[in-house]
């Protein structure tokens, strides 16, 4: 069965990018796309027609274009199931942040949806919002705190899919014997290879500075007894003891737990203070990317603190990175790339990555706060606000960092049941319509047994 989609016209290429996404990618349906006269959107087939509103594309080019057309307090909850839709919601009530709280049946034949499922969903997932607000935290990253969607309380909701589920239940309610595509949720478990080696080890001065703080702020005798071996061991080539060498242990757990990891390499030095000093083509970093790729997995590029928006820089890191692969007789194509620090620009930086010939980004999740910063974990072409199209380049959204959750300056919790839960509820949301749970967790990250309890719930 093929619908017929009717979109008001002048048919705005940002309306058929999200009606695509909706009904083609999520819910899986046929259809064909024409013009109308109406102001509303309407979906047909055998003679029976769905009226959805309109709203945001019912606005100006001017309007859309202005700061005032994105959703605002106080935000108007609806639950579906009152109005006689099944829909599937992470919680009972979904945020209408486009149209009107409501659904009717008007005949056998003919029903309306009063909430903007497709301006909501688009205003979302190409992070409009992103590029009508200039304000910016200190490392010019966009903040969860300046986000509607976190004062809407939907950063934590894939509220794009969610979107979908109530436009299906009310194709449903006309349609009753049609069936959605289904699919299963995945993992996607990335390491970003900031420090691949415990940096005090180069030097014993270091090493005796870092046994102090072990035994004066760590308080433990233990740790400064592991540090010096630590050191002793790297200085004749033997880095089994290093703490940041958690490589194989993370491929372990993901083989046994069916997962292919993509580990984000380093390629360059932008900023002395945030960049990890390794050097890429050493003979200790190729072997450990000679251990990677011949255990079939991922290797990427992590661009260094400056590249996000300087080409030429992230050109270089580029080139150094297939050095590297050439070097040690890797088969596979550099393809993934994600930002250090997460520093992503809307602009520019997707249109970057494009251009260098990456094919998946995974930069965008908020550093501060763990969630849904597209409203959705799958897999998508981003959406250029300049050329009005779709990029090739496809965003694999961050879901969860662990530093997000666990560490200064973010949210610092504690190692406990209800920290795990959180992410664990991630997770469950991320899979539970089809999409991929992303997880950022950093080889460097493995201090405490409590991450490698936390890390094999995650990954599984
Ligand atoms: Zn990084």
């Amino acid at each position: 069965m093929k619908f017929t989609v009717s979109l008001p016209a002048p048919i705005q290429p940002e309306q058929e990018w999200i009606v695509r996404f909706l009904l083609g990618e999520i819910l899986g349906f046929e259809f064909v796309i024409k013009e109308t006269q109406t102001l509303d959107v309407l979906i047909e087939v055998q003679e029976k027609v769905l009226v959805i509103s309109s709203v945001f594309f019912g606005l100006s080019e001017q309007q859309q274009n202005s700061i005032d057309c994105l959703p605002s307090q106080p935000f108007s909850k609806w639950n579906p199931v009152k109005s006689g839709l099944q829909a599937e919601l992470t919680s009972p009530q979904i945020v209408v942040l486009y149209g009107k709280a409501l659904f009717e049946m008007h005949s056998t034949e003919s029903a309306s949806l009063g909430l903007d499922v497709f301006g909501s969903a688009f205003v979302v997932l190409s992070q409009l919002e992103e590029r009508l607000k200039t304000a910016r935290d200190e490392h010019h990253r966009f903040s969860s705190s300046d986000s509607f969607l976190v004062k809407a309380n939907i950063l934590e909701r894939p509220i794009v899919e969610e979107y979908a589920n109530v436009l299906y239940a009310a194709m449903l309610r006309l349609w009753p014997r049609i069936s959605r595509k289904r699919e299963e949720g995945k993992v996607n478990v990335t390491c970003d290879v900031d420090h691949p080696f415990s940096d005090y080890a180069n030097t014993w001065a270091r090493t005796i500075k870092k046994m102090g703080g072990d035994l004066v702020r760590r308080k433990s005798v233990n740790t400064a007894v592991k540090s010096f071996q630590n050191t002793w061991n790297s200085k004749k080539g033997n880095f089994s003891s290093d703490p940041f060498n958690t490589f194989s242990w993370i491929m372990d757990q993901n083989e046994k737990a069916g997962n292919q990891v993509t580990f984000y390499f380093m390629a360059g030095v932008t900023d002395e203070l945030r960049d990890g000093n390794y050097d890429l083509l050493s003979p200790r970093i190729c072997g450990l990317l000679l251990e990677i790729d011949q255990r079939g997995h991922k290797i990427g590029l992590h661009g260094s603190y400056l590249t996000y928006n300087r080409p030429d820089l992230f050109e270089k890191e580029v080139s150094v990175i297939e050095r590297a692969l050439d070097l040690i007789g890797s088969k596979q194509n550099l393809i993934e790339t994600r930002q250090h620090y997460l520093r992503w620009s809307l602009l520019e930086t997707p249109l970057m990555h494009q251009n260098a010939g990456f094919q998946f980004d995974s930069s965008v999740g908020f550093a501060e706060l763990p969630g849904f910063r597209v409203g959705t974990g799958r897999t998508h072409s981003s959406f250029s606000h300049i050329s009005r199209k779709p990029l090739l380049i496809k965003q694999k959204p961050l879901i969860l960092m662990e530093a997000s959750v666990l560490d200064e300056p973010y949210m610092a919790l504690s190692y406990n049941e209800s920290t795990l839960d959180l992410m664990l509820r991630l997770k469950t949301k991320a899979k539970q319509f089809g999409g991929s749970f992303t997880i950022l967790w950093h080889n460097c990250h493995f201090l405490r047994s409590e991450d490698q309890a936390f890390y094999q719930e995650l990954i599984r």
